[in-house]
């Protein structure tokens, strides 16, 4: 049981506290079974949507939006978690995000049946610092296994590249236009990878690759655009939608007499004084104009607003002009025109101008949209996302978003494995081979692992619909024959060589998940004292608001935080 505070005492018997009132701790085996249980709850909430027949996840916040989804790192980071070692699940799947853009919910559930096997240890009194060094020693030798089957591809190769995007494309809600999808992901990445001079290998910025969503029309209307996309039309009616030979001004602060914050009161008793005022506002919003039109610039992308007065002088000039363009897009139009962000507009020169070949507004539907082609520094490219609602847009975003990172990871590391859980159960099988060199509770350490590993070809196979024993015993088997790439065939619903069916995943991805799960694991094991409720920040205004157990934030008494109850 936790408990309220560490009993201690004096020599004398005088009783020490050492914890504040209120604050709780639970140590030893406790602490370890707490933080096991709910990392385990975390990976139970995934396991359903790993693979193609994976389930989706309906998210609904405490506003009522909805998020629809099967994307490990998007479910977990809209979940409110509040355990400490289930928030650790959390950052598995952030850093398998950010590091290889797939390969979250694998992750997440090797994790969580490490920690599982780990407990049966702990239970036979096995130390945790004997396990994580047992799960240490089998992630080396897994990592040794599965580089020395990984296929070499060439980086740039097209077919190579669509299939692994390919395979990422059809676990998800997009699945049925995975083909054509995975075509733009790839002609989008060989578009703006890059080979430095003196490298020989390639280097892509995901920033490159603008992914821009409009609900309307379907998934199949979706398309690569080169050159940056913004969702905005220009000013005025007036101004040339069709400028080639772009200089870009890009300008951050508003092209408006900005108000003050405070009402201010004018004066005025003899009416010429009224126009004297207004020729004045009217004098210092020319010269914004003037400047730009000084500066040599015939473009105008600004962050702010545009005051009509501007938009008329610009408009005479033939200067054409987009306002409110968001951040992001300012720092990509940067990136590709050379533009310099402005702040100040009357210290803009010929210097901070951008160039582009070409900055058009089209239709897109009802819509008018200003494309920036031919730009002169970095090569980009937009993804023009269409399709029925805005939520199947959002999840194909985000699940182009995971092909365009898988098809990086193989241009910078150009090595491939084939899917359906083949790797995994090539893993499980040459660890429980190599665990017979070892003796002692190491050796049993790494038995464990190899059976974790396993359970992702299981779990596989269990959404596939297979029996889970028959899919067991027959991936034992075959890879006992040295059949390397033997998996869960989805579509067939067999036991198969995935080489053949064609399902191939970056290594990089299957070395981030054992990585990474491998890590957080160990972390979770060493840990055997849980003290809760240490100087909390002071509640509500914090914005974490009160539990019901009215504790702030951290963890009740007894274990597991209210909302893990899932
Ligand atoms: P993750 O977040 O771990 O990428 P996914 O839901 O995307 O989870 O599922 C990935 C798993 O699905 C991988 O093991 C991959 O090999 C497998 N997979 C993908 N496509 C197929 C397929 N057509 N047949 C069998 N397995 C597949
Ligand atoms: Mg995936």
């Amino acid at each position: 049981m936790s408990q309220q505070a560490i009993p201690a005492m004096t020599a004398s018997g005088q009783p020490v506290l050492i914890l504040r009132e209120g604050t709780s701790q639970s140590r030893g085996r406790e602490a370890q079974r707490n933080n096991i249980t709910a990392a385990k709850l975390v990976a139970e909430v995934l396991k359903t949507s790993l693979g193609p027949r994976g389930m989706d996840k309906m998210l609904v916040d405490s506003l009522g939006d909805v998020t629809i989804t099967n994307d490990g790192a998007t479910i977990l980071k809209e979940i409110d978690i509040q355990h400490p070692a289930a928030k650790m699940m959390v950052e598995i799947s952030k850093t398998t995000d950010n590091e290889v853009g797939d390969g979250t919910t694998s992750a997440v559930i090797l994790a969580g049946s490490l920690l599982e096997n780990a407990e049966k240890l702990i239970v036979k009194d096995v130390h945790p610092t004997i396990i994580v060094d047992g799960y240490r020693k089998a992630s080396n030798e897994a990592l040794k296994a599965i580089r020395k089957v990984a296929i070499k591809v060439s980086p740039t190769d097209r077919v190579w590249l669509t299939r692994v995007a390919k395979t990422a494309l059809s676990t998800k809600l997009v699945a049925k236009h995975a083909d054509t999808l995975a075509e733009m992901v790839v002609d989008a990445c060989l578009q703006v990878a890059e080979k430095p001079i003196g490298s020989n290998d390639y280097s892509l910025d995901i920033d490159d690759i603008k992914v821009e969503k409009k609900p309307g029309g379907s998934l199949t209307d979706t398309s690569v655009r080169h050159g940056i996309v913004i969702d905005k039309e220009i000013v005025h009616g007036a101004m040339p939608t069709k400028v080639t030979n772009a200089k870009i001004a890009l300008i951050a602060s508003p092209l408006e007499i900005e108000k003050t914050e405070f009402d201010a009161k004018l004066n005025i008793s003899d009416p010429s004084q009224i126009k004297a005022f207004l020729d004045q506002e009217n004098q210092m919003l020319k010269t914004m104009s003037d400047k730009i039109k000084k500066s040599g610039a015939n473009v105008v992308l600004a962050q702010k607003g545009i005051d009509d007065v501007v938009q008329h002088y610009l408009a005479k000039e033939n200067i054409t002009a987009v306002r409110r363009i968001r951040q992001s897009d300012a720092d990509k139009i940067a990136k590709a025109t050379g533009a310099k962000i402005i702040t100040n507009v009357n210290e803009l020169r010929s210097s901070d101008l951008g160039s582009a070949g070409l900055v058009e507004q089209r239709e897109i539907e009802n819509d008018k949209w200003v494309f920036v082609e031919k730009c002169a520094k970095a090569k980009s490219v937009s993804l023009l996302i269409r399709g029925g609602t805005q939520r199947i847009v959002d999840e194909a975003a985000r699940s182009v978003n995971d092909a365009l990172m898988v098809v990086k990871d193989v241009m910078e590391y150009p090595f491939v494995v084939a899917g359906g859980g083949a790797p995994e159960a090539l893993i499980s099988n040459h660890l429980r081979t190599w665990s017979n060199k070892l003796s002692g509770r190491i050796q049993l350490a790494v038995q464990q692992y190899s059976d974790a590993i396993e359970k992702i070809s299981l779990a596989l196979a269990e959404n596939a619909g297979l029996d889970h024993i028959d899919a067991q015993v027959e991936l034992r088997a075959k890879h006992g024959k040295g059949n390397t790439w033997t998996g869960i065939n989805i579509n067939s619903g067999k036991v198969d060589d995935m080489e053949k069916v064609g399902v191939f995943e970056p290594l990089a991805v299957k070395e981030q998940i054992i990585t990474s799960s491998t890590e957080a694991t160990s972390m979770i094991l060493r840990i055997d004292d849980v003290i809760a409720g240490v100087k909390a920040n002071p509640g509500p205004q914090a914005g974490g608001g009160m539990g019901p157990g009215g504790m702030p934030g951290g963890m009740p008494p007894g274990g597991m935080p209210p909302g893990m109850d899932m």
